[in-house]
């Protein structure tokens, strides 16, 4: 029997970067915030301290700060006609697990998904006709850009951005990024100094009349005090990024931005190391009324709420609502129902150039997210008329890492063991260098999440299923960008150059992005998406589902702009909306 508690305005499932926005703004408004968090509290004193933080066999390869399969595991198939195994290390992609979640390690590009992104079907049936469109699940997101621009702006202010406005109020800033959608004003920060790689791209990309500019970055690039007072130090391009937390004050996280203010708030509470099991809901399944969790000493308690808001990842917000009834289970064959629907990843590609002893690109000096990107090939930005799909990718060179174990390319041909190897590591490290393509990932009507009927968690519970593979379109699109990086890998004059070509048959094991998106879209239907245009469930009205899950479709960028972009968006209506008139913000 659970342990009931006092009951609370707000239960927060998660904590990392949409938990603590969420919990920050509501707090803020007054209202009295619980948040229960599943992983250990970290803080960067006394977690990722400078003494062990560039531990690369612990964190980079054997992952200790990420979500494990024997706390939470998945199952994966390409199509239904297969049968789901569970993953028995997260490969592919990499959730986070504790207070700061996946916010603690990420990389730190920081996108604002376009215009054309938020209205995707009306403006690519407008454009190119239905028929372009057939096929896939595209669909409008409910809410536009030009309402969430200043949610974007609060965002990137918070973290402290670091680039070049491309289009400042509609007008095109030379060094920007002349695709993006219009912005009210200019990043907080300049960008960051470049190293030779990413200057090299821009160089070689302009002589194709492309149009390169510094990647959008969460790594900080001169010390700053975000809008909520906390102080943040300048990058020190310590290579240590992706994958560890910053022992510098410098990446952009839950831990630098926010928690320092929100923890300080009296009628804000956060249990850590507890695990949210199931939201539950009244007789009626129309509204929640707790939620019960259970703590590291294996007790569960039942915490009452107002209101529920489920920050706990893109994936497992939407597993937390299956398994607490939250919504239909969306069902590929009928079509009919919502959760789990539209589920999408990322479509990548990769280039590597091996040069003779001219170039030399140290790539010990390196940053989550230093580097330029090029956006000439993204979304709608070209005419595909002529184009057997829709979408496109940005292109990266982005240098994130010369660490001695996870960095050690070879030219092709290279033996595998002894000295020709260990000679092949050495010229492969300093004169190589690579880019690579991030592309768009469609809704298909055969990709999609839901619970899996055989393997369980250990507390009985069913594990999210994912069903997935790349859809037709996104191979031809991801294709046509090979063929545009090999014509700018051939400007490079290198000694060798390859460029990867994407094959049908998603693959768990390598990583490639903890961009899954989907499963609990936003839209303005509530026959084809989960939550209203606020992120509220269409279903049970005190339940908010804040993350990627949200999205309708995956663009060719990282997720995370957006994602925190929402968490303010969302916020927003429940502190100026919904605590006022409690109740659907949107009629079903
Ligand atoms: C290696 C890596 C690099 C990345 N780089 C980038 C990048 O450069 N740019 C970008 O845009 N994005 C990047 N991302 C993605 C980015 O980290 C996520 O988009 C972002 O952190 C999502 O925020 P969130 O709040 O939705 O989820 P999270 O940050 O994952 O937080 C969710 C929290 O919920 C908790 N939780 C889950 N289930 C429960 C439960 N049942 N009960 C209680 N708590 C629970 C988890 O422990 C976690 O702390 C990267 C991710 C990784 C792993
Ligand atoms: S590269 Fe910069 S932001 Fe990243 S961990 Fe090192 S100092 Fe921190």
């Amino acid at each position: 029997m659970a342990k009931l508690l006092p009951r609370r305005d707000a239960v927060i499932i998660g904590l990392g970067w949409t938990g603590s926005i969420i919990a920050q703004q509501l707090a803020q408004a007054g209202l009295n915030v619980v948040a229960i968090e599943r992983g250990p509290w970290r803080d960067t004193p006394t977690d990722f301290n400078i003494g062990y933080m560039q531990d690369e066999l612990r964190y980079g390869i054997r992952k200790e700060l990420f979500l494990q399969p024997a706390v939470e595991a998945m199952t994966m198939r390409n199509d239904a006609s297969q049968t789901a195994l569970p993953m028995r290390d997260y490969g592919s992609f990499l959730p986070g697990n504790g207070v700061g979640g996946a916010g603690v390690h990420w990389n730190g590009h920081t996108w604002r998904f376009w215009d054309s992104d938020f209205s995707i079907r009306s403006h690519l049936t407008r454009r190119y006709g239905a028929k372009k469109i057939a096929g896939l699940q595209l669909q409008d997101w409910g809410a536009t850009y030009a309402e969430l621009e200043h949610c974007f702006d609060r965002f990137e202010y918070l973290a402290g951005i670091s680039g070049k406005a491309g289009n400042l109020r509609g007008r095109i800033q030379p060094g920007g990024n002349p695709f993006e959608s219009p912005r009210a004003r200019d990043y907080p920060n300049p960008p960051m100094k470049m190293s030779y790689a990413p200057t090299l791209f821009a160089q070689k990309a302009r002589e194709l009349g492309w149009h390169p500019f510094p990647t959008p970055s969460a790594n900080l690039s001169r010390s700053y005090v975000n809008p909520l007072g906390v102080r943040m130090g300048q990058c020190t391009y310590c290579g240590f990024c992706e994958r560890f937390a910053c022992a510098n004050y410098s990446k952009a996280s839950p831990q630098t931005c926010v928690l320092p203010v929100l923890m300080r708030q009296p009628n804000f509470e956060l249990r850590s190391e507890c695990e949210v099991l199931t939201v539950n809901l009244t007789p009626d399944g129309k509204a929640a009324k707790s939620v019960t969790y259970i703590d590291a000493k294996g007790v569960e308690y039942e915490q009452p709420g107002d209101m529920v808001v489920l920050c706990a990842y893109g994936l497992m917000n939407v597993r937390l609502m299956l398994l607490s009834k939250i919504g239909r289970q969306y069902d590929p064959v009928s079509g009919k129902g919502t959760v789990g629907r539209n589920y999408c990843y990322q479509t990548s590609s990769a280039a590597r150039l091996f040069f003779d002893s001219g170039k030399t690109f140290n790539p010990f000096i390196a940053a989550g997210s230093l580097g330029q990107t090029l956006d000439d090939f993204n979304g709608d930005a070209f005419d595909h008329s002529a184009l057997g799909f829709v979408g496109g990718a940005g292109f990266n060179c982005v240098l994130t890492n010369g660490r001695p174990i996870g960095y050690r390319p070879t030219a092709p041909g290279s033996p595998r063991w002894g000295a020709k190897w260990k000679q092949a590591v050495v010229d492969g490290y300093q004169h190589s260098t690579g880019f690579s393509s991030q592309g768009s990932s469609y809704p298909v009507r055969q990709n999609y999440l839901d619970l899996d009927p055989t393997y369980s968690d250990r507390h009985g519970r069913p594990l999210l299923r994912v069903t997935f593979d790349f859809p037709d379109n996104d191979i031809a699109m991801s294709h046509h960008m090979s063929d545009q990086m090999e014509k700018l890998a051939k400007v490079y004059g290198a000694k060798v150059a390859t460029v990867s070509r994407l094959k049908k048959g998603w693959d768990s094991v390598p990583y490639q992005s903890t961009h899954n998106t989907g499963g609990a879209v936003m839209g303005a239907d509530p026959k084809t998406s989960a939550v209203n245009k606020y992120l509220q469930s269409w279903d049970v009205p005190n339940v908010f589902v804040v993350g990627a899950s949200a999205f309708a479709h995956n663009a060719g960028m990282n997720p995370t702009g957006t994602v925190g972009a929402l968490a303010f968006w969302a916020a927003e209506a429940i502190t100026t909306k919904y605590i006022k008139s409690p109740g659907a913000l949107v009629p079903a």
